[in-house]
């Protein structure tokens, strides 16, 4: 098995070796993807052989993406690979998420239980490997938060310096205090996402710095993991949809190529249908997706939302995320700032709990339903891609009143739950929990 990077446009096809440093084509200007070589491999001995790591206690065999390490075939020397038990994330039955999106059933798919707290830890894992491999120090990438937190981890266990840069004052605190944490050299520079990306890009050629932003092709191939994973712990029962929030648009690119090479393999025997859901505020994708002449993309000028993983106009992995679309049928859906909110409470009420961009593939299940592209009986599961304590003040703000859309619209605390504050009296306190149980 080997892998090889080719330009991802169908009309040139130029190809690289593994070992060269490119994001885009030099010929076209396309993004690149891993192409690797499967030939030969047999689905059922491989699930045997992933099952039997389940009783290793090997870190390559603990990983959740390493264990199947046989979909990253990119890894010649096992020694490079850098992992801090990525993965493993729990597959949970939601049944008041269920019912607030109209659903019989629905599971959750929780990336935020990974150890930095989001799903950028399954592509960050193979993509610090490729830097290592490649005999690369520094790493740097362009960031709405999570990805320069695990940036930031991965690169203090292998020991190459990160470089990391944000958007000025529009990032979740939970995120830039692991950045700073974890080490790395971090830079806020006063534009948005999408501009300090082509700054980044442009500078990386002269500086020498190796990018982790998702348009590595290494990062994908660690996000092929999730669907993998996922599929696994169903015993390999297909779900009719798989539904996650999409900002850069990387991990829906990741979930659908895995998906295609898996059945490649024979490891499934058909697709299931992916959604995409954005943020109404920058929901460049959603738009294109739905014209009626999909003539030129359209990135959206100032794109703005209080789900800031998200909050980016100009997605980079746009032509990809339309091709898997298309491949496994699907749709792209967006969700208001009202909606986000109130879906993220509900799935604080079943004690899981999501950042507020994982909380968009809640409220964009509930418009599917009710616009009967989901059937209520589907078998559905939706990604949650990040961890709930990654952006507290938005939680305290909603429970308590005083959240505002960008636009400065009120967001209504629908699911409230505000703190009571009480003087110290055994007998006031009794009566008020009296009166609170009834
Ligand atoms: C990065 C991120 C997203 C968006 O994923 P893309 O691959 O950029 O589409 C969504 N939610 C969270 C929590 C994220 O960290």
């Amino acid at each position: 098995m080997s892998t090889e990077l080719v330009c991802f446009n169908r009309e040139c096809r130029a190809r690289f070796p593994v070992n060269q440093v490119v994001y885009e084509c030099p010929d076209c200007g396309s993004l690149i993807e891993a192409v690797n070589d499967f030939s030969g491999t047999e689905p059922q001995a491989l699930r045997a052989l992933w099952d039997q790591r389940r009783l290793s206690r090997e870190p390559l065999d603990v990983s959740g993406v390493w264990r199947f390490r046989e979909m990253l075939p990119f890894v010649d020397d096992p020694a490079q690979i850098v992992t801090i038990r990525e993965g493993n994330t729990p597959l949970f039955e939601a049944p008041r998420a269920a019912a607030y999106g109209g659903l019989d059933a629905l599971q959750l798919k929780h990336q935020g239980y990974n150890p930095t707290g989001s799903f950028k830890d399954n592509g960050m894992t193979a993509g610090a490997t490729q830097a290592r491999c490649l005999g690369l120090q520094r790493v740097a990438c362009v960031s709405t938060g999570n990805t320069s937190a695990s940036m930031a981890a991965y690169a203090a266990a292998a020991d190459l310096q990160p470089i990391i840069f944000l958007p000025h004052g529009k990032i979740a605190s939970g995120k830039l205090a692991q950045a700073l944490e974890y080490g790395a050299l971090t830079i806020q520079v006063e534009a948005n996402f999408d501009q300090i990306l082509a700054l980044v890009r442009r500078l990386a050629a002269n500086v020498g710095i190796y990018l982790l932003n998702s348009m590595n092709p290494f990062r994908v191939e660690g996000q092929k993991s999730i669907v993998i994973e996922m599929l696994d712990q169903r015993n390999w029962r297909i779900p009719d949809w798989i539904v996650l929030p999409g900002g850069n648009l990387g991990n829906v690119s990741a979930l659908g190529k895995g998906l295609r090479e898996l059945k490649q393999i024979g490891l499934i025997d058909h697709m299931p249908k992916i959604a995409v859901v954005q943020a109404a505020g920058s929901a460049p994708f959603y738009r294109y997706f739905h014209c009626a002449e999909r003539k030129s993309f359209q990135p959206v000028e100032n794109p703005e939302t209080l789900a800031t993983a998200v909050r980016i106009g100009a997605p980079v992995s746009w032509p990809k995320a339309l091709f898997e679309i298309e491949s496994a049928g699907g749709t792209v859906e967006s969700a208001t700032e009202q909606e986000i909110a109130d879906a993220k409470a509900v799935i604080g009420r079943s004690g899981i709990g999501c950042e507020p961009a994982s909380a968009a593939s809640l409220a964009g299940i509930k418009k599917l339903v009710a616009r009967g592209l989901i059937s209520p009986d589907a078998d559905v599961v939706a990604i949650l891609t990040g961890h709930l304590l990654k952006d507290p003040d938005y939680v305290y703000r909603y429970h308590t009143g005083g959240l505002k859309a960008p636009s400065g619209q009120e967001i209504a605390s629908t699911y409230a739950n505000s703190p009571v504050v009480m003087p110290n009296d055994e007998v006031k306190i009794a009566k008020f929990l009296a009166d609170a149980v009834s």
